[in-house]
């Protein structure tokens, strides 16, 4: 089977680590050229019965002007076109603007979303709970899979999910 993942979320939250752990040592092609496309590609995750392209999906930003919304547009149905959207967050204990945006911009699109809380390395079991009921709250995500991508805690269960949805 094939299939294309989008990846988001605010700049250091960790995609290019979650994106390496996910590739390991299958086979991969790893960009992190500064964004010149509207969809380049991350990655490519090849196993014996997958393939799947994960495309860094950048622009879900405020617009300042006409070019942003038209920006903005263009990434929004971009998310409508893939298989599947992981949406990636750090241990931030509460939903700041940055991500408060995106959201909002999520609730348009009719892909599947699925919520990557990264950094759980920095998390106990209290703070975590906390974090996942206050993003549940929002009713958007389709799931919710903790991870730690630095250590590699939870990154396979975050394939096995990805690979339902491809
Ligand atoms: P990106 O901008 O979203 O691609 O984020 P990067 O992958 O470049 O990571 C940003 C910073 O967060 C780096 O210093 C990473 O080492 C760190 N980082 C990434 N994943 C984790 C994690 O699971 N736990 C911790 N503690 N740090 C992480
Ligand atoms: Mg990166």
């Amino acid at each position: 089977k094939s299939g294309f993942v989008s990846i988001l979320g605010r700049p250091n939250v960790g995609k290019s680590t979650l994106m390496n752990r996910v590739i390991g040592e299958k086979i991969a092609i790893m960009s992190d050229k500064p964004q010149t496309t509207r969809n380049k590609i991350q990655s490519v995750y090849t196993d014996e019965n997958f393939q799947i392209v994960f495309l860094d999906t950048p622009g879900i930003h405020k617009p300042k002007n006409k070019l942003g919304e038209y920006m903005v547009k263009a990434a929004t149905s971009t998310l409508n076109d893939v298989d599947l959207v992981l949406f990636v967050v750090d241990d931030s204990k509460t939903i700041g603007p940055g991500d408060r945006r995106i959201i909002e911009d999520l609730k348009k699109v009719k892909t599947p979303i699925i919520l990557v809380i990264n950094k759980i390395d920095n998390l106990n079991k209290e703070e975590l709970i906390e974090i996942v009921d206050n993003y549940n709250k929002e009713g958007v995500f389709t799931e919710i899979v903790p991870v730690s991508a630095l250590k590699g805690a939870n990154v396979n269960t975050l394939i096995d999910v990805v690979k339902k949805y491809i």
